[in-house]
This record gives structure tokens, sequence and C-alpha cells, in this order.
């Protein structure tokens, strides 16, 4: 089959036509790129997906880490890529020049994860990783860390990780147990155990630099008393060699996708000589860990969208080529079958996963858009975006989660038979595309968080701001005439939101026991507007492509986005209906049924 499994034209179309990435080039910060330098950037990613990250794909699946002697060994292309990327600058692409970046806009740089994501999860997620740990040692550890520990990681010699997950806290991370003793000035020494640390061992580097949430000993209980400490495998002597730091990889766990990045089970401590670099103030640690946090989120949503992206491609393809029946209205049966793609159905669920897949894509690049204003725009703006996207994560990292495995799973449908067997990639999209409602937070978290949390923050003002971005879309599209009656839907589906949000805020007032009980279905409603508005967006500046004198192949690219709008606005935001129903019925139907009433 081809090796087609994202759109570069999709991808330039979102990121400029729709989103505007040249603006930023205004800023003295992002001056030194330009148009052509982002297309470069563009091609040279995807060159580098098709050469080296995709052929190995289904090896790494295949042939998925080993745990051999205490020690976790990677396929060996893992090596080949953490160095190119630490030699041509793709870990460090977003970092300061100052840092030895090269002040690329995380929204180019969310496009370029996308390119790949889509061509292979697990080998992209190393560098993500490393990328993610760097940024927080450079924005909140002591200089000496950063000069120590952040060189290496960014030139691709040492890997980094997050750990928080332990065997008794998963979404629970007010529970962790590992603990930190003060031991000198510099260091303390870490005790506990860490489970699921992706990357958290492998012969690929020199050394791994954990990021490691810990409670020093007579901290306050719950999450007012974590800290954050950089605790490397291998620590550094004053002389500059490498010496043990008593971390050992206790085991591996063995993964139904996503199978070329191992996650490992890590002990620190055990000969009581683990050593743990403060990282910024004692109990502050999460504040600090939610930075990473919140950018693996968006690298999760991306993740979601580019793997529902490869999967769509190989769908298409195989509905071009597979002949089955004939059409509908053809009844002689001497007559040749017809491609799939001939199929009102199988069309139905090309453009049910294109609308997803570009309708995530859009919302993952609007937020990319708000990192980077939140860190050129002036200072008064800078809580204006950094508010849109802590009120829009929970979203950009659950829908494409949740509606990427609904997606690959369509794709998988068109292949009939051969979708569920291996000869084809689908099977291991489906696996790999798994993990992401889980990892980063679960959806019930996301939930929760956006509704408990995240749309009552400082007296609603983030939702005020959404709600304003979302009506300027609707009044921009009203005034164009084919997306007029797409402006008006959307305009509908809003106030619902917004009636649904006031019931739920007066729910939690007379019953904070029903209050959050479906978050998960509000999760799900704020998600279909969400992706409604970045819908009606993709449809404006289409119609702007398309009076534009656009080229024949533009015109088809332009029609084809219309189309998905249309779809999306006709298939997918009519759900809405239900779940607002639901979430104004508000009862005690789940939280009320007595467990022994689940038995038998
Ligand atoms: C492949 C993989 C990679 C990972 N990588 C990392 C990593 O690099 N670093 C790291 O620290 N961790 C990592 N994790 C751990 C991951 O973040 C956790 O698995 C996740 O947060 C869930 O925790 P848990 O597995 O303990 O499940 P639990 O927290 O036990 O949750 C079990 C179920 O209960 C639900 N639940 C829990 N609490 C509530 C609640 N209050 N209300 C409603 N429902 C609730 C959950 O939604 C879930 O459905 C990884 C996990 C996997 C599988």
């Amino acid at each position: 089959m081809e090796d087609k499994f994202a759109s570069i034209r999709n991808l330039r179309f979102v990121l400029k036509e729709v989103h505007g990435v040249e603006d930023l080039f205004e800023y003295p910060y992002f001056a030194d790129h330009d148009s052509g330098t982002i297309d470069l950037v563009l091609q040279t990613a995807s060159n580098i997906a098709k050469d080296l990250l995709y052929p190995v794909l289904r090896e790494m699946d295949k042939n998925p880490p080993e745990f051999k002697d205490g020690n976790i060994l990677v396929h060996p292309t893992v090596k080949q890529w953490i160095k190119l990327c630490g030699e041509d600058g793709w870990i460090a692409a977003e970092f300061s020049q100052e840092l030895g970046g090269q002040q690329l806009p995380n929204m180019v740089s969310l496009a370029v994860f996308f390119l790949f994501f889509a061509a292979n999860y697990s080998i992209s997620a190393y560098l993500q990783l490393t990328a993610g740990a760097g940024r927080v040692i450079s924005k909140f550890a002591a200089p000496y860390l950063v000069e120590k520990y952040l060189g290496k990681m960014l030139t691709g010699q040492w890997q980094g990780t997050m750990a928080m997950t332990e065997p008794q806290a998963g979404s629970s991370l007010a529970d962790i147990a590992t603990y930190a003793t003060p031991a000198d000035d510099e260091y303390y020494l870490i005790s506990g155990q860490k489970i699921f640390i992706s990357s958290g061992d492998s012969d690929a580097v020199e050394n791994i630099v954990h990021l490691v949430l810990a409670k020093i000993k007579g901290a306050p209980p719950g999450v007012k008393g974590i800290s954050l400490f950089l605790v490397p495998k291998y620590r550094v002597r004053s002389t500059g060699e490498l010496e043990s730091n008593d971390v050992t990889t206790a085991g591996m766990f063995h993964k139904m996708g996503y199978r070329g990045c191992p996650i490992a089970h890590l002990s620190f401590g055990d000969q009581g000589d683990c050593r743990g670099y403060l990282i910024g103030e004692e109990h502050k640690g999460l504040s600090y860990m939610f930075h990473l946090m919140n950018e693996a989120r968006l690298g999760v949503g991306t993740g979601a969208a580019a793997i529902a992206s490869a999967a769509y491609y190989k769908s298409l393809e195989f509905a071009k080529m597979r002949t089955q029946g004939r059409k509908a209205n053809e009844k002689d049966p001497t007559l040749p079958m017809v491609p799939i793609i001939e199929h009102a159905e199988t069309r139905r669920l090309l453009l049910s996963q294109r609308s997803i897949v570009d309708g995530s894509l859009s919302l993952i690049l609007q937020c990319g858009r708000y990192i980077d204003l939140q860190q050129v725009a002036p200072e008064e703006m800078k809580d204006h975006y950094g508010l849109l996207l802590d009120l829009l994560t929970p979203i950009a990292k659950s829908y494409p989660s949740e509606m990427g495995i609904q997606s690959v799973s369509q794709g998988l449908q068109i292949f009939g038979g051969s979708g569920y067997c291996d000869e084809y990639p689908m099977e291991q999209y489906y696996r790999d595309a798994r993990i992401h409602p889980i990892h980063e937070g679960t959806t019930a978290i996301h939930g929760m968080d956006l509704l408990g949390r995240k749309v009552r923050m400082r007296d609603s003002k983030a939702f005020e701001l959404y709600l304003n971005e979302v009506r300027f879309a609707i009044e921009t599209g009203s005034a164009v005439a084919d997306l007029k009656p797409y402006a008006e839907k959307l305009g509908q589906a809003v106030e619902l939101l917004q009636k649904v949000t006031s019931h739920l805020m007066t729910v939690s007032k007379e019953s904070p026991s029903v209050f959050l009980a479906d978050s998960v279905l509000y999760l799900d409603l704020f998600g279909v507007v969400t992706i409604a508005w970045q819908w009606l967006l993709q449809g404006i500046s289409a119609s702007k492509g398309l009076v534009n004198q656009a080229s024949e192949t533009d015109t088809r690219f332009y029609r084809g986005k219309l189309r998905t709008m249309k779809y999306f606005f006709h298939y997918e935001l009519p759900k809405i209906l239900g779940l607002a129903q639901r979430l104004q019925e508000s009862d005690l139907l789940t939280v009320g049924m007595v467990i022994e009433e689940f038995d038998d």
C-alpha cells in the first residue's frame, strides 16, 4: 500500500489559512521564520517520517522492547532516530536560541509531531518526552541543573521522562508515596516505586533524566505536599563522569499497542543512595509538572488525531481499490463489481473519519496558537490566552482520543475481514490508538477537570472568553452566503451549551454528588460544539480560498473541505441534543445504584 499517512496540504491550510501562523512572524521572537521556512520544515519532517519512521512501524510492533538483565533494550532505529533528532535540532526546535533552539512556533512544532506520530507513534513519543521534560527543566530548575542536564537532553544523548504514576496512585496523584529526605544542601534522597513510565529505561541513550513527583517527609497531605525532583539514572560527578544513582528498572509492562516505546517499573533508592535535585520550590511540584502534563496532553491529542489520519489514508486507498457488489440502483449481475468507495456507507465512514481527523487537528493547532501568543503577546494579554488554553486542553486531549478510536475503527471496517488481520496495519492502528483515553489523565479525569474546575475558574472567565471566540466565528461565517446556515447551527449549539452549563451550575449548589456524575457527557457535548467551531473556521477559510481564483487542485481541496464541514454539521453536531437532554435530567440514576445491584 502507499505510504501516505497525513496531508501536508491540509497541514499548510490549517496552519496558514485557518490559524494565521504567519501573523506570528511579526513578533521579534519568531521573526527568523517565514512562510517558506515553515514549508521547508514540514517537507523535511515528512521526508524523515516517510524514510525513517514509517518503514519500521510494523517491525517495532512485532519486535517490542525486551527486558534483559535489568535493562530495557529497544529497537535499533530508536537510537538512530534520537541521534538524528538531537543533531538536526528537532528536540530543541521550540527552545530559545539562547538554549540552542530555533524558536519555532509551537503550532509548527505540533504540525511536525503530527507527521511523526502519523508515521510511527511509538518512536515519536521518545522525542516528545525529552522535549517536554527539557522545557520544565529550562523553566523551573536551578541554573546549575539546567547547565548540567539540559544540553545533553536537547542533543539527544539523554532521554527525559515524567515519573508520576505509582501502583496505588494513578489518577489520584494526591496519594503518591514516593518520598524525599533532605540529605545536604544540594540533594534529597529519593525512595519509592513508579510504574508505567514511558521510555523509563532504554539502551538507545547514555542516560535517562526522570522528573519525579515525591513528597518531602513532613509535607502537607494531598497535592499541596508534592514536590518535583530531577532524578537521573546516572548522576554527574564534578569531574563530569557518570555514576550510578540507584535507580533500578524493576520490570517492563507488555502492552496491547504503542509497543515500540517501553513502559517501565522503576524503583528509586533500593540501596538508600538515590539522589534527587529539587526543581523550583518545595511542595509546588505539581504546578511545575502541570506544564509538562498540559503539553503532553496536547501531544496525546495530536498523536490520537495523527494515528486516525494514517488509518484514514489507508482506508481511502483500500476503498478505491477493493471491488464488491454493484451500485444500489444497478440490478444487472453481469456488470463488473464496483470499488466499495461507490457505496454510500463507505463514503459516510470516510467522511466521518475525515471530519474527526481534520476537526481535531484544527483544534490542536488552535491551542498551539494560544501557546505561541501567550509567549509573545503583551503582558496584559498573556492571561487571556492562558485561560483559553487551560479551558480547551481537556477537550483537545479527550476529543481526538475518544473519537480517534472510533475513526480508526471506521477505517478498519472499510477493510472488512482484512482489517481484522495483520496483513494490513489497521489492527495495529486500532491497538495503538487505544492508549490515548487512558494516559495523561483518563477521560473521566478530564471530564471532571472541565466541568468541576475549568468552566468555573475565575468566575467563568475562561468560558466567557471561549464563547466570545466562537461568537466571532459565527459572525464571520454568517457573512458568507453558503455558510450562513452553518453559522446559525453553531449559534444554536452554543446556546444549548450555555443552557446546559448554567443548569449544571445550579445542580452544583443543590447536589454536589450529582453535579459531576455525567461530566464525561458534558466533555463530549463541549467537544462536539468546539469541533463544530473549528469546522466553521475551516469552512470560512475554504470559502475564501475558492473565491481567490484557486487552481484546479486547490479547488478540489477546498470543495472537499466544505463537504466535510457540512458532514460534521449534519451528522455529528445533532448528537449534542441527546447529550443535552440527559445532562439536564441530573438525577441519581448512576450514583444512586446500590453496588450489589450490578451483580448477576
Ligand atoms: C502505555 C502507558 C504509558 C504511560 N506513561 C506514563 C508516564 O510516562 N508517566 C506516568 O507517570 N504515568 C504513565 N502512565 C500511567 C497513566 O497515566 C495511568 O495509567 C492513568 O493516569 C490512569 O491511572 P491508573 O492506571 O492507575 O488507573 P486508575 O486511576 O486506577 O483508574 C481506573 C479507572 O477508574 C477511573 N477513575 C479513577 N479515579 C476516578 C474518579 N475520581 N472519578 C471517576 N473515575 C475515576 C479511571 O477513569 C479509570 O477508568 C502510562 C500508562 C500507560 C498504560
